[in-house]
């Protein structure tokens, strides 16, 4: 099965990417019988930030990031989408013309974005087109991802099929969204979806002492520390629990609603399990950012790797328009 799965390089990878898409995307790749095209969606992040030297940087945190949790870049490929970006942009536009304006007015993720950013510029509008052409130009089946984009893999679906339909032919692969319901959409630390645009986010290979700065300007109430506290209302057990062991929950909630346990510790305590569970990962991420030769080379392998796929892709599309 083939399996695809892109992150922005708008920002660090943050806990949302890594409980949401890294680690499930690195578990389906090592299945056999899958491949998996795993890449940086840096013309996507064009929408939201300009800086060279910034895309830059993030595209390596980015792609460490996939390293570090074990992505096998020999089997799979692994790429930036600015490398093949005429074959991406070129599809964009062929699916552009079969996308009608509504569905795109009605995305959620346009209308939640446009809502927040002072940039609001058309690039943010026809982004689900470009992740569209993103998928079919490689003929993915399977996009493990966060629940956010899951109205994006369907509108992917309905273009697709508008030009399968049109030329009564299979042209394009229809995928599939992959959403692990335990992990839904992880909140930030102001509740909102944490997003590496709204920087509400956790970045899990700061340093120890960045990591519990960060960890404390999670948003909780006022509840005083001597009282009892709701967990299922709060942002920092929420967090807790999609890392925590099923016992380690239950001692959790049970500090919760005797009262004496404050926000504050229940959060060292979190710094605390997100240091165990990320303690290797931590590690080989720090490792790939002190070489990024290596991280550039495997790129550069998978790119050329996957560039006769997204050609084959083109020809077939081209052929229909008598281009
Ligand atoms: P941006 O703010 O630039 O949109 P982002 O943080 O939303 O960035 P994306 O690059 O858009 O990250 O998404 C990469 C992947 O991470 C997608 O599969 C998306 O579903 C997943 N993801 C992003 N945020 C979360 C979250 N808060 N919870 C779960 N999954 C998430
Ligand atoms: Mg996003």
């Amino acid at each position: 099965m083939r399996i695809l799965t892109g992150i922005q390089a708008s920002g660090k990878p943050h806990l949302g990417n890594i409980l949401g898409a890294i680690m499930p995307a690195v578990e389906l790749s090592k299945q056999p019988g899958n491949d998996s095209f795993l890449f940086i969606a840096d013309l996507h992040t064009l929408t939201s930030l300009k800086d060279g030297e910034s895309i830059r940087s993030n595209t390596l945190s980015i792609a460490a990031a996939w390293l570090a949790f074990g992505f096998d870049t020999e089997k799979n490929y692994f790429y930036r989408q600015s490398k093949l970006a005429a074959y991406h942009t070129e599809l964009m536009w062929y699916l552009n013309c079969f996308t009608p304006f509504p569905m795109l007015a009605n995305a959620h993720s346009f209308k939640d974005k446009s809502d927040k950013l002072s940039d609001v510029n058309a690039g943010l509008f026809t982004y689900p087109v470009l992740q569209a052409a993103d998928i079919v130009l490689y003929d993915a089946r399977i996009i493990p991802v966060g629940k956010d984009q899951r109205q994006h893999i369907e509108m992917t679906r309905d273009i697709a099929n508008s030009v399968n339909k049109r030329y009564n032919k299979d042209i394009f692969v229809l995928p599939e969204a992959r959403i692990s319901e335990e992990v839904m959409t992880i909140p930030g630390l102001d509740g909102a979806k944490m997003s590496k645009s709204l920087n509400n986010y956790i970045d899990i290979f700061l340093p120890e002492k960045d990591l519990l700065k960060q960890i404390k300007k999670i948003v909780t109430d006022t509840t005083p520390l001597e009282e009892p506290k709701n967990p299922d209302n709060d942002i920092t057990f929420k967090l807790y629990q999609l890392m925590a062991s099923p016992a380690q929950v239950a001692e959790m909630r049970a500090n919760y609603e005797a009262g004496g346990y404050g926000y504050g510790h229940a959060k060292q305590a979190l710094h605390e399990l997100m240091l165990g569970y990320f303690k290797e990962a931590r590690e080989k991420f720090d490792y790939f950012i002190a070489h990024p030769e290596i991280i550039e080379e495997k790129l550069a392998i998978g790119e050329k790797k996957v560039q006769p796929i997204a050609e084959a892709t083109i020809a077939r599309i081209r052929a229909e328009f008598k281009f």
